[in-house]
C-alpha cells in the first residue's frame, strides 16, 4: 500500500497496518516487540532458525526454556502473552523468491532483520521489486546502520552497495558478534520506521543511511541518491510518487 493511501487517525492507520519481520533474531525481536507495544495488530514473523544458548544476550524474546525451539514460534508465545491483541502469523521458512510474493503480499511495509549481507541483497532485491516499501538494517560487533526505501522513489540497498562482496569476505554479526544493546536501538530504530510508514506521520529515513557507533555513542547520517542504472528499483521508475507525498 502507499503510504498515505491509509486514513483515519495515526492510531487507527497503525491497527490497520501489518509488517513482515523477516528474521526473528536480535534485531527482529526488538523490531516486534516495539511494534507490538505501538500498537500494530498483525506481525508476520519469517525465520526458519533455532533458539541456542548464544542467542539469549541478544534475542530479547527468547528464554532459557525456549533454547531449540523455532525462533518464530519462540518470539510469537512472547508477544502473545504481553499482547493479547496482537496477531502473530509464523513461517519457518528461508525467505527467497520462491515466497516472497506470498509472504508481502498485502503487508504495509516489511522489516529486514536478518543476519549477513548475502541476504540483505536477496531481500532488497524480492521486495523493492514487489512494490512494498523495505526497513533495512545491519550490526556487527559495535556498529549499526539503517535506511528505509520507498520501491521506485528512494535510493535501494544496491542502488549504494551495487553488488554483495565475495562469500566470506565480511563476517556476519553471527560470526564477529554483536553488542546486544546495539540490536535493541537499531531494531527498535527500525519498528519506528515502520510506525511512520503506516501513520504517514513523520519523515521517513529515506535517501539517507543512518550509522551508529555504539562505541563512541555517535550517529550520523548519509545523504543518498537512486541509481538510475540501478537494476532492481531503475525498472520500477517512480510508482508511488503520484499518490505517497511523503518520499
Ligand atoms: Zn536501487
Amino acid at each position: 500500500m502507499s503510504v498515505a493511501a491509509a486514513a483515519g487517525a495515526p492510531a487507527a492507520r497503525l491497527a490497520d497496518a501489518s509488517v513482515l519481520v523477516i528474521g526473528a533474531g536480535a534485531l527482529g525481536c526488538a523490531a516486534a516487540e516495539a511494534l507490538a507495544a505501538a500498537g500494530i495488530r498483525r506481525l508476520t514473523l519469517v525465520d526458519y532458525d533455532r533458539v541456542e544458548r548464544s542467542n539469549l544476550h541478544r534475542q530479547l524474546l527468547h528464554r532459557t526454556a525456549d533454547l531449540g525451539r523455532l525462533k518464530v514460534e519462540s518470539a510469537r508465545d512472547a508477544l502473545a502473552a504481553r499482547y493479547p491483541a496482537l496477531v502473530t502469523a509464523v513461517a519457518a521458512v528461508r525467505f527467497d523468491a520462491g515466497n516472497a510474493r506470498d509472504l508481502v503480499r498485502g503487508q504495509t511495509a516489511v522489516i529486514d532483520a536478518t543476519d549477513g549481507i548475502a541476504n540483505k541483497f536477496l531481500i532488497n532485491d524480492l521486495v523493492i521489486g514487489l512494490r512494498t516499501p523495505l526497513v533495512h538494517a545491519g550490526i556487527v560487533r559495535f556498529q549499526g546502520q539503517l535506511m528505509t526505501i520507498l520501491p521506485g522513489v528512494s535510493a535501494c540497498y544496491r542502488c549504494l552497495f551495487g553488488a554483495p562482496p565475495a562469500a566470506g569476505s565480511v563476517p556476519s554479526c553471527q560470526e564477529a558478534g554483536v553488542l546486544g544493546s546495539l540490536a535493541g536501538t537499531i531494531g527498535t530504530l527500525q519498528a519506528a520506521e515502520a510506525i511512520r510508514l503506516a501513520t504517514g506521520e513523520g519523515a521517513l529515513l529515506t535517501d539517507r543511511l543512518l550509522t551508529y557507533d555504539a562505541l563512541a555513542t555517535r550517529f550520523r547520517q548519509v545523504k543518498l541518491r537512486r541509481n538510475p542504472a540501478c537494476p532492481t528499483c531503475a525498472p520500477l521508475g517512480d510508482p508511488l510518487a503520484a499518490t505517497a507525498g511523503t518520499g
